[in-house]
Parts: C-alpha cells; structure tokens; sequence
C-alpha cells in the first residue's frame, strides 16, 4: 500500500480520476514526479487563472518573502494589505463606479460564504436565504444549506436549516419562467415562503453542470431582491477573477450586487484568500463580531495584487473572449463528430463544457484523456458534464492540443463501447 493509501483519508477525491503524483508545475503544464507532463484543463478548480507559478507573480512573492515581509499578521494592518486594497479599488472597482467595502474573512471561499450569509442575515433581521437548484457554495454547514448536491449535503450528518431552494434559470426547461415562480410566493402572502435575508446566485453554475443564467434572468432576479429588501448576493468565486472574459462574472449583465463573494484565482497564485465586497451601508459587522486566523494572508496580497494587472485595460479581457470561443467552436465539432450520442455545448468565456445525454461518458473521457496527458473534470449533479478550464494565459496553441486530446479521448471511450457492447 503507498503513502497516500495506508496514511490520507478515504475522503481524498481528485487523486482517484488522475492517479499522478505531482511534482512541479508552469503555466499550462504539471508534471509528476517521473517527469511527465500534462497539459492543465483544471486549473485547481479555478484557483490558477493564470497558470501555475506565473512568472510575474513568482518574482512579487520571492522579493516579499526574501526581504521578510509580513506573513502572517491577523487582521492587523500590513503595507501589502494597503498594497491590495488601493489597487483592487483603483484597477477594480472604481473603473466600474462600484463603492464597495472589502471584508477578509478566513481563506476559503466557503468562509466568504458563510460570511455573507451572517451579514445578509444581520442586516435584513430574516433567517432564511434562498439557493438555486444546482448551486454550489462549499462544505461548510450555512453554505451546504444552500448547496444543490445531494451526496454533499448528506455529508453535513444534520439538517439544514433556514434555507429555500428555488429553481435556476433553465430548470424547469424550455419556456418555463421559473423566476415568474419566486415571484408569485414572494407576493402571496399564503405561499409558506417568507421573505429571504438574501438570495445567493452564481451567474453560471460551474460544480452544478455548467448552468449558464441568462442576464435578463439575472436582472429580474436582481430587480426583485430589491423590491422585497432581499439581499442580492453573487458568489463569484468560481466563475469571477476573469474566468467568462471580464472580472466579474457579471459585468456586462448591468447588476449592482448587494454582496459579492471571491476567492479561488484572486491571489492568482493557488495561495488562499478570500473576500466579501459589501456595499458601504451594509457594513454592519462589529469590529470581530466574525474573525478568523488566516484572514488576510500577506504573501496572497502580494501575488493578488501583481495579478490585478492582467485587468488594467481590455486586452486580457479581449482575448480570454477569443480564447474562449476557440474553446465553443472546438467542442461544437466534437459534439457534432459523436456517432449515438448527442451532447450540449455549455459555458461562457473560458468556461466551457459538453453535457453528455448518456451521464457516463464525460467521466470516461476525462479518464481516457487523462492517459493522453491531458487533465479535465467533470460537473453536474450526475458528473454528465465534460468541464473545461483551462489557464486564461493559456496560448491558442496548446489550447487546440487539448481539444484535439478530448476529441481523440471521445473517440476512443465511444469505440470501446461499441466493442464492449457487441462483445
Ligand atoms: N462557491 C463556489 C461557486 C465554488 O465553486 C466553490 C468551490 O468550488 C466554493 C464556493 C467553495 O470554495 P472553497 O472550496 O474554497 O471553500
């Protein structure tokens, strides 16, 4: 038995779909330990935007380690937290008009979570929060209770209270309006529904199978939030940070959020930080009424703010939405390829993925491709969604060599099964 099967939890996951050990990485690229290199269409679910160990961010961090900058320091006061803050406020937000506060709670974008949950809850004086079938918002119990995936809430071993779960855009398929259904509860005072502390939403649901909101849905969600004072929270920590072609998820959609949750790529560097954007006048924590020891990690601050430069200007911006559609075009020719099988393009910008009809097959491509040198996940309730992420830094190059991986691995999984079945 080796050192990961005898010595870590069962609990381990990843390890089983891509049985590597890891050693280096850069860029687009991971090695393991016997030199082998693959080609990263996982990006550490979205933590590594940029690639791994990005050059520019390397430098920043081995300057501030090397001259015994802070590293950890609580919540108190450090230059590269100033350091952040100025430039997230000058790259970021005041280039959009948004006036936001930043809280830095615990690392992980489950703590941004359940800090939202607790301000939104602290604000409004209401206990339940409204999820979307297919949501996800991490492990921790507040942001379980909002999460679609049934084997991950049953982890949770209690229940999960003051949480209502409402359909996503698209649920309900074809023409179904399921917004026109929260709505109608929310004004009927004999729903059984009361009026949610807040709403929390991903613009396109990335673990939930690549769901895709509309941005007319979005706004009218968001337009109704404000008409029943429900806080409008937008969990943006998969899908933000430059992952649909600008830094926000929901940019172009025209939406203000009450709250904004980042995490995953917002130091650029894998390092964890997390934040809650709160409008100022919801700002209504006590000085440590929610604290945590990892707030704020210094040397995540120094690579974060290195990597707001990819969003100074509209270049970055530009070619993440071409790259993006090399991705849509690349995996509509493989779609159309697939003899017996159909399967749907989803994504936006450089989110993409296939939604297998028959729910095996995205799995046993990404195994297939794993043995090509090429990493790639799966999502949706029933893992029936091919997902690509690749770096954003990615070159068009290498980004063509994985779809044709993926097509090869497509190919090969639907002749075996052809053989198996006429075996
Ligand atoms: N919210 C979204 C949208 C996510 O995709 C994730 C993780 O995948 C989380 C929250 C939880 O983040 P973490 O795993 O860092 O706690």
């Amino acid at each position: 038995m080796n050192t990961f099967e005898s010595l870590e939890s069962e609990v381990r996951s990843y390890c089983r779909t891509w049985p590597a050990v890891f050693d280096r990485a850069q860029g687009d690229s991971i090695y393991d330990v016997d030199g082998r290199q693959y080609l990263d269409f996982f990006s550490g679910a979205g933590a590594l935007n940029y690639g791994h160990n990005h050059p520019a961010l390397k430098r920043k961090l081995i300057e501030y380690i090397e001259r015994d900058g802070i590293t950890h320091s609580l919540d108190t006061h450090t230059s590269a937290k100033r350091a952040f803050l100025d430039r997230f406020d000058e790259t970021i937000l005041q280039p959009r008009g948004m006036r936001y506060k930043t809280m830095f709670p615990g690392p992980t974008g489950t703590n941004a979570v359940e800090s939202a949950l607790k301000l939104a809850r602290k604000i409004t004086g209401r206990e339940t929060v409204v999820g979307f079938t297919n949501g996800f918002h991490g492990m921790t119990l507040g942001s379980l209770s909002v999460t679609g995936n049934a084997m991950k809430r049953a982890g949770a071993g209690v229940s999960l209270p003051n949480a209502t779960c409402m359909p996503f855009d698209g649920y309900l398929g074809g023409e179904t309006d399921t917004l026109g259904y929260f709505e109608a509860v929310l004004d009927d005072s004999g729903s059984g529904v009361d009026t949610p502390a807040a709403v929390i939403i991903e613009t396109v649901q990335a673990e939930g199978g690549i769901n895709v909101a509309s941005f007319d849905w979005l706004r009218r969600l968001a337009d109704l939030c404000a008409r029943f004072g429900i806080m409008f929270i937008v969990d943006d920590i998969q899908v933000g940070c430059g992952r649909t072609g600008s830094f926000f998820s929901f940019d172009k959609v025209g939406i203000e959020p009450d709250i904004i949750c980042l995490s995953k790529s917002l130091s650029g560097y894998g390092l964890p930080l997390a934040t809650v954007l709160m409008k100022p006048e919801h700002d209504v924590f006590s000085p440590g009424e929610h604290n945590g020891t990892f707030r704020g990690h210094n040397p995540a601050f120094v690579t974060a703010t290195e990597a707001l430069s990819f969003w100074e200007g509209d270049t970055f911006s530009d070619e993440v939405l071409l790259k993006g559609q090399t991705m849509g075009d690349g995996l509509r020719e493989i779609a159309d390829g697939l003899d017996g099988v159909s399967a749907e393009l989803r994504g936006r910008g450089m989110l993409k993925g296939l939604a297998f009809d028959r729910p095996d097959l995205a799995g046993l491509v990404a195994r297939a491709a794993f043995t090509h040198g090429l990493l790639i996940e799966t999502a949706g309730p029933d893992d029936e969604v091919l997902k690509l992420l690749p770096p954003l830094t990615i070159e068009e190059e290498r980004l063509e060599t994985g779809l044709e991986i993926i097509h090869a691995a497509a190919h090969e999984v639907l002749e075996g099964a052809v053989e198996e079945v006429s075996r």
